[in-house]
């Protein structure tokens, strides 16, 4: 297991254990975490379509919004998104709008990474 593999392996487990506590909040399970590998790691997105009325609030999307708002960005070239849940086609289509190079779904049919660029 690389660096790399050990880091995002960490990343993921501490966006299920968010999710997990927010679930048990009341909210939905999916969380979505924008890394760039190297050092930087967003807050927790999650699903705010409920509470806002923004239908694209998905979890994911609040992730990788909330990134280039915090950093003043209007993409996220060569950036990844972990996703405790496979994303959805929207969030898909974002991503790869965005600049994200890697889509790391924590849960997916195949398991398997998804590079999107
Ligand atoms: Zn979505």
């Amino acid at each position: 297991m690389s660096w790399s593999t050990e880091r995002l392996t960490r990343l993921m487990r501490g966006a299920v254990e968010f999710s997990v506590t927010h679930v048990e909040s009341g909210g939905l399970p999916f969380v979505g975490v924008v890394t760039d590998e190297i050092e930087y790691v967003s807050e927790y997105g999650v699903n705010e379509v409920r509470e806002t009325g923004d239908l694209t609030a998905h979890a994911e999307i609040v992730a990788m919004r909330g990134t280039m708002r915090q950093r003043g960005l209007t993409n996220l070239d060569g950036a990844s998104l972990l996703a405790t849940g496979e994303p959805c086609g929207l969030c898909y289509r974002f991503a790869i709008r965005h600049g994200i190079g890697r889509v790391y779904p924590g849960h997916s049919p195949g398991g398997d990474l998804v590079t999107v660029s």
